[in-house]
């Protein structure tokens, strides 16, 4: 039989997400509105790394990322935006939670490219921004939403996209059997949803940038649109 370990050989990893995600998925669940909200004003926030995502970081080092207006949605405390904020990019951070989107703005009014930083708070599925996007960064959000709401997802990337414009998306948790946080994904479920829109992914790696508990459960994907 094959066995939980097969990503990175530590059968714990898998055990210990599973629980860690366990109470969160439970705590959302339970509420009926503003499950989000909650978390944030309560501090529960098992997905916050406390720092930038390395692999953003790397992609800055490296001007691996395209210039303009850049959007994170669900982007928490905000690591993200502030690192990938330069005069040449814009970043919008865009959060449900007004309680994570306090905290970001405090966060980025002390970094040296605030200007080049806007939070807003609202729906991801709902918002309407004057312009669409260069590039839109996702992470740990699609494994967040209701797995039905999936397909309207993929429509808003489309819709908030430039027609050339890039997503890029860290795919996590890759597994089948992690199912936090609070559901699981695989690179298929992003493709079923993506490709009808005429999204095709341009590459897809593992992250090696993964922070060491993520390692093996993480795959950066780069995706474009080449119809519509
Ligand atoms: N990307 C951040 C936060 C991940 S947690 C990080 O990696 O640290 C998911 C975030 O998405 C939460 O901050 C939550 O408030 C936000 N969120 C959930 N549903 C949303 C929606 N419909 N629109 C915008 N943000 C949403």
């Amino acid at each position: 039989m094959e066995s939980a370990n097969k990503n990175n050989g530590d059968v714990n990893v898998v055990d210990h997400m599973n629980q860690h995600w366990e109470s969160m998925r439970q705590f959302l669940h339970s509420q009926t509105t503003g499950g989000w909200q909650k978390c944030w004003e309560e501090d529960r926030t098992p997905w916050d790394l406390g720092h930038v995502t390395p692999v953003i970081q790397h992609l800055v080092q490296t001007d691996a990322l395209p210039k303009g207006r850049i959007l994170i949605p669900g982007c928490g405390r905000g690591y993200d935006v502030i690192a990938m904020a330069s005069s040449q990019r814009n970043v919008v951070g865009l959060d449900l939670s007004e309680a994570a989107i306090t905290k970001a703005k405090k966060l980025a009014a002390s970094s040296a490219n605030a200007n080049s930083t806007t939070f807003i708070v609202d729906d991801f599925f709902t918002w309407q921004p004057n312009e669409p996007f260069e590039l839109i960064f996702y992470y740990t959000f699609f494994c967040a939403i209701d797995p039905k709401t999936r397909p309207a997802w993929a429509s808003r990337m489309a819709e908030l996209l430039k027609p050339d414009g890039e997503l890029l998306i860290l795919m996590f948790p890759i597994s089948d059997h992690v199912c936090g946080p609070p559901y699981k994904v695989s690179v298929s479920d992003y493709e079923e949803v993506l490709a009808p829109f005429g999204f095709k992914a341009i590459s897809i790696t593992e992250n090696e940038h993964a922070i060491e508990f993520r390692k093996g459960y993480e795959k950066l994907g780069r995706w474009k649109r080449t119809s519509n």
